[in-house]
């Protein structure tokens, strides 16, 4: 059976939710698509992921516009996939003068910003509707830390009445993954670090360093989440199961491309030995089938011993799904 290319099929729109989580953040959130998350002060505000493309942000600038005239000074992009970045230009009228991301975003952009850009708009066919609006690639303005994990080189923004604490706390997603942490209200951005109840890709992941990094997340021990996909969890037990969930798809997925690697299968039989393993717990969440043959295909590599995964290019994409998907 040939299945669409990644998320082609995928065409109908998501329900999305604006909710508040505490004095100061909110989540917008759609069902699975990806999330971006709102820090609200008196004087400013943050914005952590700036949706695909300036015509999709537009919803997000007036679900906030709902509650607040202030400038949308900063915009957090927790690591380099356009579904996440494309739409900062919007923030521009908004006020915007900072745009934010660890030094490893920072090299990723530079290194294959180009290929993720034209790869993602062939997946995501509805995420970049309006993709005529976005400017060209974007780039960082405000580096944090060195690019060594850890809170000690983190970055502190006043919002006013609020205080967000942004770092790289590890590899995992990718190798330049930031959060913003709200300590006072225990509110977690996470980006794609964690996901709920949704396909966690890895196709660009560090899998092997992941698991220590949800760690170092958990150690925060935030009483809400929002995730990079998903519903915002409430709660620490909530916030748990959302670590636990995307822990547990990352651990089986490393763990049966390691397996291939020993058996000597070739990419096709680690597919199958995977979803002999992934299917039966992950088969029913939203884009389980487009993330799949992108993580198998990565954690393949990663179990080969190549530790900086390859760049995805249209091309590769098409060549990739061709032998795994149909
Ligand atoms: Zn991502």
């Amino acid at each position: 059976m040939s299945k669409a290319f990644a998320s082609q099929a995928d065409l109908a729109d998501k329900k999305i939710t604006f909710e508040q989580l505490s004095a100061h953040c909110w989540a917008y959130t759609a069902e699975g698509d990806p999330n971006s998350g709102v820090v609200i002060g008196e004087r400013s505000i943050l914005v952590s992921d700036a949706t695909a493309t300036p015509a999709m942000a537009q919803d997000l600038i007036a679900k906030i516009r709902t509650i607040s005239d202030k400038p949308i000074q900063y915009v957090l992009l927790t690591h380099y996939h356009a579904v996440r970045v494309l739409g900062a230009s919007a923030f521009k009228a908004e006020g915007a003068s900072d745009i934010i991301a660890s030094q490893g975003t920072y090299e990723l952009i530079a290194e294959r910003g180009a290929a993720d850009m034209k790869s993602e708009m062939e997946r995501f066919p509805r995420l970049f509707r309006g993709a005529d609006s976005v400017p060209g690639l974007t780039w960082p303005t405000l580096i944090v830390g060195d690019g060594k994990p850890g809170r000690q080189g983190s970055l502190k923004i006043d919002l006013g009445g609020v205080v967000v604490e942004i770092w790289y706390p590890g590899s995992g997603h990718t190798r330049g993954d930031t959060i913003a942490w709200v300590e006072a209200e225990k509110v977690l951005f996470s980006g794609d670090l964690v996901e709920y109840e949704a396909g966690v890709y890895t196709g660009d992941a560090q899998l092997e360093e992941w698991p220590a990094t949800l760690e170092a997340l958990r150690s925060l021990q935030a009483t809400a989440i929002v995730p990079g996909r998903g519903e915002a969890m409430k709660g620490a037990a909530n916030v748990d199961k959302a670590l636990d969930y995307t822990k547990r798809w990352v651990e089986i997925l490393y763990r049966c491309g390691k397996e291939a690697v020993v058996k000597k299968l070739d990419l096709k039989g680690a597919m199958a030995h995977t979803r002999q393993h992934m299917d039966p717990v992950f088969g029913h969440v939203f884009i389980y089938e487009h993330c799949l043959p992108f993580d198998v295909s990565r954690a393949f590599d990663e179990a080969s011993g190549i530790k900086n995964p390859r760049i995805w290019t249209a091309e590769r994409d098409q060549e990739m799904w061709a032998s795994l998907q149909s």
